[in-house]
């Protein structure tokens, strides 16, 4: 394989497509084991999970229902500067098993909004299901349920992740060439 070039950013083949299949196949299992009684709702977060989403629905063995949201970005006051909005919920997740579906939590900060937004819905519980995490920029505490691939703090495109809304096509995992 052979580096790629999205815009200004050259990219490396990083992870390819048959191990992010054994690790999302693996991930399924666990939930299809722990969930099975439970009538779990999962929720996929767009844009980045829809390929992950797809992929781990199909290796579920229980009973399953998948909806979609997604963050819509608005200006406004806070310590941050930045508000995100959860939008695009519409499915009733009160006294339900949640099981939230992440492309990638790094600082987790975007996981602790939806999490906060989650609960005044009273959900029974939620559990939390990334493809990749970045342990080391992790800055909040989070129960991570579930993650398929944990990866240093290189910046990745590929299998649903995007650089500028490019290469969310790519089936195998790309990382940033001289970026760390
Ligand atoms: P956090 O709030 O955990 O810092 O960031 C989570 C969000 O940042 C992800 O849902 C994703 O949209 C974006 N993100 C973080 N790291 C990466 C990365 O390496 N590649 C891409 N494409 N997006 C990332």
């Amino acid at each position: 394989m052979e580096t790629m070039q999205i815009k200004d950013k050259c990219f490396a083949p990083f992870i390819k497509e048959e191990r992010i299949l054994r690790e999302v196949k693996r991930v399924a299992e666990e939930i299809s084991q722990d969930l099975v009684a439970k009538n779990p709702i999962f929720l996929s977060v767009l844009n980045g999970s829809f390929i992950f989403a797809s992929d781990l629905m199909r290796n579920l063995t229980i009973p399953a229902e998948i909806s979609f949201v997604k963050y819509a970005s608005y200006s406004g006051t806070s310590s941050t500067g930045k508000m995100k909005e959860l939008i695009g919920l519409n499915t009733d997740i009160a006294g339900r098993t949640v099981v939230v579906i992440e492309d990638i939590i790094d600082t987790g900060l975007t996981m602790k909004y939806l999490l906060e937004d989650l609960q005044t819905r009273n959900p029974k519980e939620i559990k939390i299901c990334t493809l990749l995490l970045k342990p080391e920029k992790l800055e909040v505490d989070l129960n991570i349920s579930y993650v398929a691939m944990r990866i240093p703090n290189d910046f990745i495109i590929g299998y649903g992740l995007d650089y500028e809304e490019l290469g969310r096509n790519c089936r195998d995992i790309y990382a940033v060439v001289n970026e760390r």
